[in-house]
């Protein structure tokens, strides 16, 4: 795993420089929160560091603790603070909104709501005109479902093995990760083969992958889908591109067989590739149902389905409603969000950024045999760690070991996939270059310490 022989790896030693002082922390200590945090929040904790790690302020992509220390926030909350923490924009917008009115409930007129549905619009292809607002991605996610299967009268929906689309119900029916997999009903959901070009049966080919769902539909269905439901780049499951072209395919069958395409761009919506504003847009297909959530709001409990007027008339059949959907002050703060990545050019700057450290990690993949893969588009990046590259063994223990170090020099990034060996780093797209250089070298001199 070691770095080559003659290679010695020192530690970087500062973050970047960055005017912010952080509020002096006189509340509980990580102990405390940690022990009620046990006693009060149940057994389920994830993600957590061995010593448990207090984080008491954000400010754009850095992190504070309550010692005041300094870290650069490569997780973003989960791929959720698009703009940077308490950007000030989005900060003065929920402030002023929430002076003014904070819930009336959509019973009522209020602009903020239409304003934003029609930001949101202009900023969809083809004629995914109509809004509906939720709190979350499941939510988002369970009545995109709900909406496929009005629409076409069938109850079978499609979706990838590793996917995750929520942890709602039926939403935990969609996604296909063992680690997240509970003993409840689950029915009419077809998971198939995942077309992961690196761990997947059938590498970069499409239409191998594509026949497989054509077989799916042939012999486990009626031969009518409600519909099919895929990340453009995988998230939870470990930042896995689809094949190239893969989508394309799908939609043709997916299409004739009567059913709709959902595209979940929970985590890839909003410029975060880079390439392009939406994830499905990598692949050249415009989807009949789109999901987001998370960026949208830069940390506000906000969702979104965006569809055709055609589908969305099923909806008429009933009364649709959500109480906080479309809540006045995470309007302001999501049409905010919209100003604010515009204004800031932070696709742009994903791309830029993201070729950077792209760059970088694949100069360290060389450099250490325990990097398997390094993979994604502009700010979202995922590295696989293996122990054998040609069986590829996930290194499990090792990207456990590397996570904590990369702690403690200052740099937070996720950890997922299946096998729990990949680092996922989806950082606030205000990150610079130079976080990106800080991040590389704190791997790199981590990964020489194995
Ligand atoms: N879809 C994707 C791609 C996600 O990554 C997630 C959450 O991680 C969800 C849906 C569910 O979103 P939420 O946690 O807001 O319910």
């Amino acid at each position: 795993a070691a770095a080559a022989a003659d290679t010695v790896v020192t530690p970087p030693q500062q973050l970047p420089p960055f005017d912010h002082k952080p509020a002096p922390y006189n509340g509980p200590s990580a102990d405390e929160v940690f022990a009620k945090r046990k006693t009060f929040l149940g057994p389920s904790l994830f993600h957590y560091y061995q010593k448990p790690l207090n984080i008491v302020e954000g400010k754009m992509q850095y992190l504070y603790d309550d010692s005041g220390r300094r870290y650069i926030d490569a997780f973003a909350g989960i791929v959720t603070v698009s703009c940077g923490h308490c950007h000030p924009e989005i900060l003065n917008a929920i402030t002023e909104q929430s002076k003014l009115l904070q819930h009336a409930t959509t019973i009522y007129l209020n602009h903020t709501i239409g304003d934003f549905a029609e930001a949101l619009a202009s900023k969809m292809p083809g004629n995914l005109k109509v809004v509906y607002f939720v709190n979350s991605g499941s939510e988002a996610n369970e009545l995109a479902m709900m909406m496929a299967r009005l629409y076409t009268g069938s109850l079978d929906m499609i979706s990838l093995r590793n996917a995750y689309h929520g942890g709602s119900s039926s939403t935990l029916g969609l996604t296909a990760l063992n680690t997240w997999k509970y003993p409840i009903p689950e029915g009419h959901v077809h998971h198939v083969m995942n077309p992961d070009p690196y761990r997947g049966v059938f590498g970069a080919d499409a239409a191998s992958y594509a026949k497989d769902v054509q077989d799916h539909i042939d012999y486990g269905t009626s031969g009518k889908v409600a519909g099919f439901i895929a990340e453009t780049i995988q998230g939870v499951g470990g930042t896995v591109e689809l094949a190239p072209g893969y989508l394309k395919l799908i939609y043709d069958i997916v299409h004739k067989a009567g059913g709709v395409c959902i595209a979940d761009e929970v985590q890839t919506g909003f410029g975060r590739t880079g390439s392009h504003y939406w994830g499905f847009e990598t692949q050249g297909v415009i989807p009949d149902i789109v999901t987001m959530a998370k960026g949208i709001g830069n940390g506000l409990p906000l969702g979104a389905v965006v569809t055709t007027p055609e589908i969305a008339s099923v909806m008429a059949q009933k009364i649709q409603f959500n109480t906080f959907g479309g809540n006045p002050v995470c309007s302001a703060g999501g049409l905010a969000v919209l100003r604010v990545l515009d204004k800031e050019k932070r696709q742009a700057h994903s791309a830029e950024v993201g070729s950077h450290l792209l760059e970088r990690l694949r100069v360290l993949e060389q450099r250490h045999e325990i990097i398997g893969n390094v993979r994604g588009r502009g700010l979202m990046v995922g590295v696989e760690m293996v122990t054998d590259r040609k069986d590829k063994t996930p290194a499990k223990a090792e990207t456990a070991v590397v996570f904590e170090k990369l702690r403690e020099l200052g740099v937070l990034v996720g950890k997922g996939g299946i096998h729990g060996n990949v680092f996922r780093i989806k950082p606030p797209m205000c990150f610079t270059k130079d976080d990106a250089d800080f991040l590389v070298d704190a791997l790199d001199y981590s990964l020489s310490k194995l």
